[in-house]
């Protein structure tokens, strides 16, 4: 299938009527036509390279719509998760994961980096959670996670207990039981300095050293307090010192930063991948994320807790969250939020941009719904939602158009029926 795009973001900007030739699932040829040629899908409004959501936690979307009113605090929403954690088995969790990366096909997204810390000892998650992306036609890297404490100097407890493979060896042993394929990428994480004690850090770190590395940073205060009194070092400084920064490492959230912390992390060349729907949902703060683009990380985008799955509304909030902090407007350009939406090099990935050899993944936005109507074509991306979201290729094959799965049908219902499942 070849594609006709009324408009297309190139990289060097938007171009009007583009015809993309498909070999192999990749790009072929880029060019503009006066004529559409017979037999090639057109699409219509503004063609965007697919998102690339950096950080999910899928089973977390079954707490969306659950543990929003009220008070509480970052750490009581954190038993809430536990109790659905607790519930969870393999079988369950192929059902919500199918589901849950079926609403994020619909939103755009062709690309998924899995924080993936509920595995039991086994690789039986891990294996669900990658037969439910190819279900729902999405790359998925499993971002599987290390986690051996409840907390600095605290054994875990509990359901932790299914997080927890005791030592960082048996946690890579299992892991390198995991094969990538053309789908599946295995990547590594540390859960965060708070569950992976000092001197387990390099052995993760070090344990896959092509494979992508992520791990939680800073969200919380606390975690800073914790960690300076244990060890005199921040967060930062501790994965700096046990070698888990480089450019293959993606540190989520990184809300809570000195300036030294910022400098390290720019200079190292370490990602930074923000997840404003849910840091502004648990109420976690604003991170730096200009500083930290000019320091020299590359920034990225994830719904982590699903409150939110629509990379274009997290992308806008990554600017928003700018202007309320700095009180300052412009903070990002178009190009450089849609940098961060389609940043599938965090996950290992190729992508992210429309050009001959780079893989077919396209998402056209309709310019003439209730809320696009009218837009400047170039400012779109701070008008759609996902909502606006009308046809999505994965490695050139339509995998979602209208609001409806191509292979998974009715995702609502979908959700409804897993999420339910859970809470009965
Ligand atoms: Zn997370």
């Amino acid at each position: 299938m070849n594609y006709w795009c009324e408009r297309a973001w190139l990289p060097g900007g938007l171009a009007e009527r583009v015809l993309i030739r498909v070999e192999g699932g990749k790009i072929a040829s880029v060019s503009t036509v006066d004529t559409i040629p017979l037999g090639v899908r057109r699409l219509h409004g503004i063609v965007v390279p697919g998102f690339a959501n950096a950080h999910s936690h899928a089973f977390h979307r079954a707490l969306r719509g659950r543990t929003h009113d009220g008070g509480g605090t970052f750490w009581t929403w954190r038993e809430g998760m536990y109790a659905l954690a607790s519930r969870l088995t393999p079988q369950s969790y192929y059902r919500l994961a199918r589901a849950v990366y079926g609403e994020m096909a619909l939103a755009g997204v062709s690309a998924v980096g899995e924080f993936h810390y509920l595995h039991d000892r086994s690789n039986e998650f891990g294996h669900a959670l990658a037969e439910a992306a190819k279900d729902a036609g999405l790359r998925l890297t499993l971002l599987d996670a290390c986690y051996l404490a409840g907390g600095i100097d605290q054994p875990v407890t509990g359901v932790q207990q299914r997080f927890s493979d005791g030592t960082a060896e048996a946690w890579a042993s299992r892991v390198a039981e995991l094969k990538s394929d053309d789908v599946l990428k295995v990547g590594a994480a540390i859960h965060s300095v708070r569950a992976v004690p000092r001197a387990e850090l390099s052995v993760v770190a070090q344990a896959f050293p092509e494979a992508p590395l992520h791990v939680h940073l800073s969200e919380q205060p606390a975690e800073n307090e914790a960690c300076l009194a244990a060890y005199g070092l921040t967060p930062t400084g501790l994965l700096h010192e046990a070698g888990a920064l480089s450019p293959r490492t993606t540190v989520v959230h990184a809300t809570h930063l000195t300036p030294e912390d910022i400098a390290t992390l720019g200079a190292t060349g370490t990602g930074a991948c923000f997840c404003p729907t849910t840091e502004a949902d648990l109420a976690d703060g604003i991170g730096p994320a200009r500083e930290l683009a000019d320091a020299g990380s590359p920034l990225s985008l994830g719904s982590d807790q699903h409150a939110v799955i629509d990379p274009l509304l997290e992308s806008r909030a990554l600017e928003h969250g700018e202007r309320l902090r700095t009180g300052r407007r412009g903070r990002f350009s178009p190009a450089e939020l849609l940098g961060a939406a389609t940043r599938h090099s965090a996950l290992g990935w190729d992508g992210g941009r429309i050009e001959p050899g780079a893989p077919c993944d396209l998402v056209a936005i309709s310019c003439s719904t209730p809320r696009t109507a009218g837009s400047l074509p170039q400012q779109v991306l701070l008008s759609a939602t996902a909502s606006d979201v009308d046809t999505v290729v994965v490695g050139g094959r339509v995998v979602a158009s209208g609001g409806v799965h191509e292979t998974l049908g009715d995702v609502g219902r979908l959700l409804a029926a897993a999420i339910e499942e859970l809470w009965a």
